[in-house]
């Protein structure tokens, strides 16, 4: 993993402000879609998990692609 990824191993869920933007980028078909940490947070347990296990725990919601996501900041980065 690269070293400016580090950070989603530090930041969970709930650290994130609620009208934080994020990412989620397919790595498969390259759809991009908007999610705030509610959209995320289906059960409170998702609060505590790093954006590095949300982004393994989702996968692309696009029908038939099931790829792997990336999720990214969107807007203002949170410093690592
Ligand atoms: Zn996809």
């Amino acid at each position: 993993m690269p070293y400016f990824e580090g950070w989603k191993r530090d930041v969970q869920l709930r650290d994130l402000s609620e009208q934080q933007g994020l990412i989620i980028s397919c790595q498969r078909c390259g759809f991009n879609r908007k999610a705030t940490k509610g959209s995320l947070c289906a059960s409170p347990e998702r609060e505590l998990m790093t954006i590095e296990d949300v982004e393994v725990d989702c996968i692309c919601m696009t029908t038939g692609c099931l790829g792997k996501v990336k999720i990214s900041m969107h807007g203002r980065h949170t410093a690592p």
